[in-house]
């Protein structure tokens, strides 16, 4: 609970229940990658009573903070993450939706080599590479 609060007063948000609660969802795992329905789903099960419109309307002023980073990968709902200042990639298993972070150090290396061929330095970047389970084979289901 305290350190949601600080975290909430940090970046000049006033404390609320559903702020507090939304972003104690996300504190409950390390890189959690949540849809809004995710988390709408998350507060059903601790039987809190937040709409949709609230969770949609609470992660539009976390994104706007700084607390949470919003992804728009292909093919999904956009996903939420907190933002906790490192860099790092994502891949999307595209079977199950499930989203999985990597630092590769030489695809940070590659990127940058290729930026300057061209002149250009870095500003940012994401890659998003979309995976399907290297042992499925090809049959459907
Ligand atoms: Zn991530």
């Amino acid at each position: 609970m305290e350190q949601e609060t600080q975290e909430l007063r940090r970046v000049g948000l006033k404390v609320t229940h559903p702020r507090m609660r939304i972003l104690q969802i996300f504190d409950e795992e390390e890189g959690n990658h949540l849809t809004a329905e995710d988390v709408y789903k998350k507060l059903l099960a601790h039987q809190e009573d937040i709409g949709l419109a609230t969770v949609y309307r609470v992660l539009t002023q976390f994104e706007a903070a700084g607390i949470v980073v919003k992804h728009n990968f292909e093919g999904g709902q956009a996903v939420y993450e907190l933002d906790r200042g490192k860099h790092h990639d994502h891949m999307i298993d595209v079977d199950s939706g499930k989203v999985i972070e990597f630092v590769s150090e030489e695809i940070e290396r590659l990127q940058r080599e290729v930026a300057a061929r061209h002149g250009y330095v870095i500003e940012d970047h994401s890659l998003v590479l979309y995976v399907r389970p290297k042992n499925r084979g090809t049959r459907k289901g």
